[in-house]
């Protein structure tokens, strides 16, 4: 029997026979009912298209301002980034570093990581690098989720400090795009169809 005809229950660890799946369909584990896996047809597809979509919304989240600074009876517009700038010259660097992390660098690689998997995949290519893009991705998606509360505390923030309000505008409505749309990317991702084409390319001449 091959190894990769077997997969392991994640919930009861037992070890079973992969059944071939129809599209749309659900594979259980045998003993404890567990779902080992579901079949997502176009799956890596509609990944992508949501990827390149998120990479529009976060360029639009981040050229347009996302807040008004009223200072001495000036009102200055400014964005994502000019906020942590502000926050780091306002003695709170922790907040800014934390901002920066979770709302620009995390999405900017969780987009980066999904184009740079799948848009190669679509062109029947793999690119040098990929099981390390791969494996720090699954470990950055954790940290996508806390953007929403970052976001929710950024508002707070400046709403305290009676300085600076929200702008409901472009920048603010793509950021709430943006964040659904790195959602339906990862989970339209289909993990084991993405490894058999990968794996495929990597060792066309397997006869298996
Ligand atoms: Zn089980």
């Amino acid at each position: 029997m091959q190894l990769d005809s077997l997969v392991i229950c994640e919930e009861c660890d037992l070890i079973q026979k992969k059944t071939p799946l129809k599209s749309g369909d659900e594979e259980l584990c045998i003993r404890c009912g567990y779902s080992l896996y579901k079949s997502k047809p176009n799956g890596l597809q509609y990944s992508l298209v949501f990827a390149l979509t998120a990479a529009v919304l976060f360029l639009l989240s981040n050229i347009y301002p996302i807040v008004t600074i009223s200072s001495q009876g000036l009102n200055n517009s400014t964005t994502l980034l000019g906020v942590v700038q502000i926050l780091y010259k306002d003695d709170m660097s922790l907040v800014a570093i934390l901002v920066l992390v979770t709302t620009f660098l995390t999405p900017a690689f969780e987009i980066g990581a999904l184009i740079y998997l799948l848009l190669p995949l679509k062109f029947g290519m793999v690119l040098p690098g990929m099981k390390l893009v791969y494996r720090w991705m699954h470990k950055v998606r954790t940290w996508v989720m806390v953007e929403v509360f970052m976001l929710g505390l950024l508002i707070t923030i400046t709403k305290l400090s009676g300085l600076a309000f929200v702008v409901p505008e472009i920048a603010l409505i793509s950021f709430i795009l943006l964040m659904f749309a790195i959602i339906f990317a990862s989970i339209n991702f289909d993990e084991r169809n993405f490894w058999r084409q990968v794996e495929t390319l990597i060792t066309p001449q397997r006869s298996t």
